[in-house]
C-alpha cells in the first residue's frame, strides 16, 4: 500500500470506519421511516442512554458547529454571555454560529495553559462587569478532549462546573473528540459528564469514524424543551436521518467506539515516541488523546510539504498538529518520521 500523505492532516480527512460503514450499508437495505422515526435512530438514542447510564434527551444534527450552537441556544438568550477558552472551537472556528443561533450572546474568551479553562479565569470573566450594560454570563463551555489534545480530569471538570454553578452558569461540553478523552482517561462517560456537573453536551463521532452527524445530549432534560423546533428551523433535521444514525449504531454496538478511540490514541503515542528521537523536534503539549503537537525547524515544514505531507499549524506558535485516527497505520508513522529525519 502506498503512503497516505494526509494521514496526520486531520481526523476529518479520513473515511468512514468499517464498523460504521457496515451499519450504514445494512440500513440502506432495511431502513424505513423518515425524519428520525426509524429503527436506527431509536437504537442510536437508546445506546447513547445506555452509554451515559441516564435517560438523556438526544437530537442528531449534521455537524459540530450546529451541535454547539444549538446546544448553547437552548441555554442562552440574546443578552447573555458564554465563558469559554480563547482557543475554543466555538470561539475560533464556527464563524459566529453560537452568537447567531443564540441571537447575540457574547463569548467571553479566557486564557489558560494547554487550552484548558481554570476556575480563576471563570471568576475573573464573571466579575469583570456585573452591571446592566454588559451581557450577563449564563453559560460555560469546555472542550473534552481540548483543541490542544489535552484532557480535563474528572476532578478538574467537577471543580469547573462547581465554580460555574456558584456564578449561576449552565455547563456545556464540546465533545467533538470525547471518545478519545474517555479512552485515554479510563473513566466512564457518565463520570466525566453529568456526574461531574455537565448539563448538555455536543457528542461527536464524526472524527472518530462516522461520515456525518453529531448528537446533542441533554443531561438536564428541561433544557431540551422545544429543541426539536430549534433543530428544524436551523435546517438540522435530516429527512433520511437513518443515514446519520446507522453509523452511530455501528460504533456504539459491541463497544466499537472505545476500541477505535483507544487505537487512535495508541497510534498518537507511537508517533510521539518516534518523534522524540528525531533531533530538532520539539514536542509541545502532553499527548492525552489522539493529537500530537510538535514544532519542527521552519525549513522542515516546506520540505515535508514538497514530499507531499499535509498537516496544519493550529496553536499559532509555529506548531505542527498531527492527528491520528482509526485509519492511521504504523507504515504511515514510520514513513512520516523517516521523511522528517531526511528533511
Ligand atoms: C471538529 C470540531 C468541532 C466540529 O466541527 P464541525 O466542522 O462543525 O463539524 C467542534 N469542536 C471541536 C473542538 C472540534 O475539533
Amino acid at each position: 500500500m502506498s503512503v497516505d500523505h494526509y494521514a496526520f492532516a486531520s481526523d476529518n480527512a479520513i473515511g468512514i470506519c468499517p464498523e460504521a460503514w457496515a451499519a450504514i450499508e445494512e440500513s440502506n437495505l432495511n431502513g424505513v421511516g423518515s425524519y428520525g422515526d426509524d429503527a436506527y435512530t431509536k437504537e442510536a438514542c437508546q445506546r447513547i442512554r445506555d452509554l451515559f447510564e441516564k435517560d438523556v434527551e438526544v437530537y442528531f444534527v449534521f455537524n459540530g458547529t450546529a451541535a454547539n450552537s444549538l446546544a448553547l441556544s437552548a441555554i442562552c438568550r440574546s443578552y447573555h454571555a458564554i465563558i469559554a477558552h480563547e482557543k475554543a472551537h466555538i470561539h475560533t472556528d464556527e464563524c459566529g454560529a453560537p452568537e447567531h443561533f443564540t441571537g447575540g450572546s457574547k463569548i467571553l474568551p479566557c486564557s489558560g495553559e494547554l487550552a484548558k479553562l481554570t476556575t480563576s479565569e471563570i471568576d475573573r470573566a464573571v466579575s469583570q462587569r456585573r452591571d446592566l450594560h454588559f451581557p450577563k454570563p449564563k453559560a460555560m463551555s469546555i472542550t473534552q478532549s481540548t483543541e490542544f489534545g489535552t484532557t480535563y480530569s474528572v476532578d478538574e471538570v467537577r471543580a469547573l462546573t462547581e465554580c460555574a454553578r456558584s456564578h449561576g452558569l449552565r455547563v456545556h461540553l464540546d465533545g467533538a473528540r470525547f471518545s478519545n478523552a474517555v479512552a485515554s482517561m479510563g473513566v466512564s462517560p457518565a463520570e466525566t459528564t453529568w456526574k461531574a456537573g455537565v448539563d448538555v453536551m455536543s457528542f461527536g463521532l464524526t472524527k472518530l469514524g462516522v461520515g456525518v452527524g453529531e448528537a446533542v445530549v441533554f443531561f438536564d432534560r428541561s433544557l431540551a424543551e422545544e429543541f426539536d423546533y430549534r433543530c428544524k428551523q436551523a435546517g438540522q433535521l435530516a429527512s433520511k436521518m437513518r443515514f446519520l444514525t446507522a453509523g452511530w449504531c455501528g460504533l456504539l454496538r459491541d463497544d466499537a467506539w472505545i476500541k477505535v478511540a483507544r487505537r487512535a490514541n495508541a497510534h498518537a503515542q507511537i508517533l510521539r515516541e518516534q518523534l522524540s528521537d528525531v533531533p530538532g523536534v520539539e514536542l509541545l503539549f502532553p499527548t492525552q488523546a489522539n493529537a500530537v503537537f510538535a514544532r519542527f525547524p521552519q525549513p522542515v515544514n516546506a520540505a515535508m510539504a514538497s514530499k507531499g505531507w499535509h498537516y496544519y499549524e493550529l496553536a499559532g506558535i509555529g506548531d505542527s498538529r498531527l492527528m491520528c485516527s482509526w485509519a492511521t497505520r504504523k507504515e504511515d508513522i514510520f514513513a512520516f518520521v523517516n521523511d522528517l529525519r531526511q528533511c
